[in-house]
């Protein structure tokens, strides 16, 4: 399960890395960020590491700074509807499609109270 959010290359969203149909058949998790590629065991891991390793996102619909990777995808799903999403990333239907399902795949498996925990912890 590869975990990204966007490109380098401004807003636009990247592709994503994905093995095969949208959920990774690989064991553990991806970074998808840029192409870190940085392979955790945890989901919990990856979103540390994409909170605090990259730079944060500017969210191209109403310009909030959030963590780049899960956060930023939550962010983008929770506060803004889907027409907001595709608008301001000049996405597409896959495009969004993906993020949905890795922030399903996310929610079902990550523990998101101990990666809160571990962040405030962490300062
Ligand atoms: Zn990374
Ligand atoms: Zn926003």
């Amino acid at each position: 399960m590869s975990v990204p959010f966007y490109t380098d290359e401004g807003a636009r969203p990247r592709r994503l890395m994905f093995v095969a149909g949208g959920i990774a058949c690989m064991p553990g998790w991806e970074c998808g960020i840029d192409g870190c590629e940085s392979a955790f065991d945890d989901p919990e891991d990856t979103i540390v590491h994409q909170t605090t390793e990259h730079e944060r996102h500017e969210c191209a619909v109403c310009g909030t700074i959030v963590p780049e990777g899960y956060f930023a995808i939550r962010h983008a799903f929770d506060e803004h509807t889907r027409a907001e999403f595709v608008r301001a990333y000049d996405a597409d239907a896959d495009a969004v499609r993906e993020r949905e399902e890795i922030k399903a795949a996310v929610e079902d498996n990550a523990d998101l109270r101990a990666v809160v925990e571990r962040l405030n912890g962490s300062g």
